[in-house]
């Protein structure tokens, strides 16, 4: 059946980039609109394999073009339920990056692919060509879908009107976990699709934290698992709480261990600074810390300027990614906004001091009302400076946090170092760090750093006598 398709269909393509100077077409992507949708509909209401496309089709479209683009698959089967909409078209992301010279990143609202121009040489010249190897795949490898039909769309008005509909979908998907919790459960799910290019990272799915591709709920996962225990999604024993606040469980952990190879074996759900959750690679959204003011900032995917500390959503993906475990950034789905224990061993909302105006207004009916004026958007602060100028004069809670800080350093500190009135600089150090490490006799030695900007320009090591 494969040799139907004038490309190559193979795992071995999913690391595959289609960069711009060999991308023939761009579909949906920050630039366009577009979105992916499964539905689970009744057996009689699909014809197996059907494809329809409304809009312009491959072949019409110039090369560098920029389109929009919507793939909406009915799936049909007899184990096949509503709950598992969400994992099946997770799965779109994968089977197309099988697909060689398609490249297909994100998912839901955000999909975006690119055709590479050697694919379009060797015939790709229709998108019924990868609905159809993309329907192949769902059947073979979920092989509860006994029945599968694709509509893509290529016109911008469709896409629109399908793509408000969409949403109405995803957040009523989301809205499902709202009034369950870590507490009310046994077991949480894991997910390991993102292992294929991010080796150590599992997504703990529990009904406070979505999945960091943000498609992934706790509903999901549980169908997912049901349906195939064995597959990328599975359920994991929640065991014994360690930290309630944190959000570590014993089971969690044990998972983390055995499934990361000991690379790592502590998780806290709910902490950006201690043991925090691996980040893949597909998070909706990333943490990153501003020791300037002692604050967390967020960047969605659809911001393209720069935040306050000068970097930009890649840039700060690049250093999140990969499956690890790093403080000072941390990639989360967005719903994980709307639960109540949002990072809440750093203070929660009250630890934000930056988000995209777009980003604030989509969370903004689960921000705090007491704390949401005074956190900033990319109109109120650019840099570090109007940064902690906005932060001062809407009294953030951080600016408390400085202060106390300040009054414990004074304390601590003899006579003769305490510092005089607090200065504007003096509030802009990083929190203390504590450094462990060994003395020379073997002994151990703590170094404290309290209120110190260190910055290292060179580091050189020396091979001991
Ligand atoms: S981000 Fe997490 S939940 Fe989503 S596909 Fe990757 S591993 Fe699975």
């Amino acid at each position: 059946m494969e040799d139907e398709f004038p490309f190559e269909i193979s795992p071995m393509f999913e690391g595959e980039r289609v960069r711009k100077g060999d991308m023939y077409v761009e579909l949906a992507g920050p630039k366009s609109r577009g979105f992916e949708l499964v539905k689970a509909v009744k057996m009689d209401e699909i014809k197996d394999g059907k494809f329809t496309l409304i809009g312009p089709d491959l072949s019409e479209m110039e090369e560098g073009a920029r389109c929009p683009l919507a793939m909406v698959y009915r799936i049909a089967g007899e184990l096949v339920e509503p709950d598992l909409e969400a994992i099946v078209e997770r799965r779109n992301h994968d089977f197309q990056n099988y697909i060689q010279g398609l490249m297909h990143l994100n998912q839901r609202y955000d999909v975006w692919l690119r055709v590479s121009k050697d694919a379009i040489k060797k015939g790709l010249n229709s998108f019924e060509m990868i609905a159809k190897a993309s329907m192949m795949l769902f059947k073979n490898e979920l092989p509860f879908i006994e029945k599968i039909d694709a509509t893509y769309i290529t016109d911008l008005d469709e896409v629109e009107k399908e793509l408000s509909k969409a949403m109405e979908i995803y957040n009523a998907r989301d809205e499902r976990t709202r009034h369950l919790h870590e507490e009310d459960v046994d077991v949480f799910y894991g997910c390991s699709l993102c292992q294929s290019f991010a080796p150590t990272n599992i997504c703990v799915v529990t009904p406070d934290r979505i999945s960091l591709c943000g498609a992934i709920n706790w509903f999901d996962g549980r169908a997912a698992a049901k349906v195939d225990p064995e597959g990328p999604q599975f359920a994991i024993n929640k065991g014994k709480v360690i930290d309630e606040i944190g959000g570590e469980y014993s089971g969690v952990n044990e998972i983390a261990n055995s499934l990361s190879s000991g690379e790592y074996d502590r998780i806290k759900l709910h902490s950006f600074f201690e043991y925090p959750h691996t980040s893949c690679g597909c998070f909706e959204v990333v943490g990153f810390y501003i020791p300037e003011v002692d604050g967390i900032g967020w960047v969605d995917r659809d911001f393209t300027g720069t935040a306050p500390n000068g970097l930009t959503f890649s840039t700060m993906a690049g250093q999140t990614g990969g499956g690890k475990q790093i403080v000072g950034f941390l990639g989360i789905g967005i719903n994980y906004f709307r639960s109540p224990k949002f990072i809440q061993a750093d203070g929660g909302w009250n630890r934000v001091v930056w988000i995209p105006k777009k980003l604030k207004y989509m969370v903004s009916g689960d921000i705090p009302g007491n704390i949401i004026d005074k956190i900033p958007t990319e109109e109120d602060a650019s840099d570090l400076e109007s940064l902690k100028k906005f932060l001062m004069e809407k009294e953030h809670p951080i600016v408390h946090k400085w202060a106390e800080e300040e009054e414990a350093e004074a304390k601590e500190e003899p006579a003769s170092q305490v510092p005089g009135p607090m200065s504007v600089q003096s509030l802009f150090q990083i929190p203390a760090v504590q450094m462990p490490m060994s003395a020379a006799d073997g002994s151990g030695v703590k170094l404290i750093f309290r209120n110190a900007k260190i910055s290292i320009d060179r580091v050189i090591v020396k091979k001991k006598d």
